[in-house]
């Protein structure tokens, strides 16, 4: 992938994010307080706009969005998909081409970050459970000597995968967890907001 991928990708997680705010924000009015949808939406808008042109090498394509979400997306998830996504560009540094091993470490560290700001752990319904799956299956995937597209279709699966595996889980980060045992039955809207996201990167990698 190159710089211009990955923008193609930001444009296209930020068109299903519009597509899919009153969805998320409806997940959300469930266990939170009903604005996830509208808060992400808020925040990729911004970060398809703080897009950098396609000179730059694509790890800064990455840490520009995360900058724009970070400052323009409300509520916890905002610093959680801001920091995965700088965090994911300093781990691409310099290089102008993506290869697969580089994007399974992308996504690793992105997952690293939202849990070193967000302490959870996977289990505690958030989307954690969605990403941690994700960067599992990308590792697997890539093991078996798949190439780019095909890591990134086994980790977008196993995120769908585990938002769902939310549904029964009791929270224990963020808002949700002040539910308590209410929390229980609901689908995470973080986590299924990651599965929308690397869903629309599977879309744009995909042959
Ligand atoms: P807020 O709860 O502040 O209104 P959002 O509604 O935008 O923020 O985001 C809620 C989502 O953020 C949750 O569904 C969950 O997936 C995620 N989240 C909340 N707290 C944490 C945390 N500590 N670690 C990881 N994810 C979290
Ligand atoms: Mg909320
Ligand atoms: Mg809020």
């Amino acid at each position: 992938m190159r710089s211009a991928d990955l923008a193609d990708w930001i444009r296209h997680a930020a068109e299903l994010v519009t597509a899919d705010a009153d969805r998320l924000s409806r997940l959300d009015a469930d266990i939170g307080d009903g604005d996830h949808g509208h808060n992400l939406d808020r925040g990729f808008r911004a970060a398809v706009g703080a897009l950098p042109g396609d000179d730059v090498p694509p790890g800064k394509v990455l840490i520009a969005a995360g900058r724009a979400i970070v400052s323009k997306t409300g509520g916890a998830s905002g610093p959680l998909y801001g920091t995965a996504l700088r965090r994911a560009g300093k781990a691409l540094g310099d290089a102008e081409e993506v290869d697969a091993a580089a994007l399974g470490a992308a996504l690793r560290a992105a997952l690293d970050g939202i849990q070193e700001l967000g302490k959870a752990e996977r289990g505690d319904k958030t989307m954690v459970d969605a990403l941690g799956p994700a960067a599992d299956a990308y590792d697997a995937a890539l093991a078996d000597g798949s190439g780019l597209a095909g890591c990134v279709r086994a980790a977008a699966d196993a995120a769908a995968k585990g938002a769902e595996e939310t549904v029964p889980m009791q929270a224990r980060k963020g808002r949700a967890s002040y539910l308590g045992a209410r929390s229980v039955g609901h689908l995470d809207p973080g986590a299924a907001s990651t599965a929308l996201i690397l869903g629309a990167l599977a879309d744009v990698t995909g042959e």
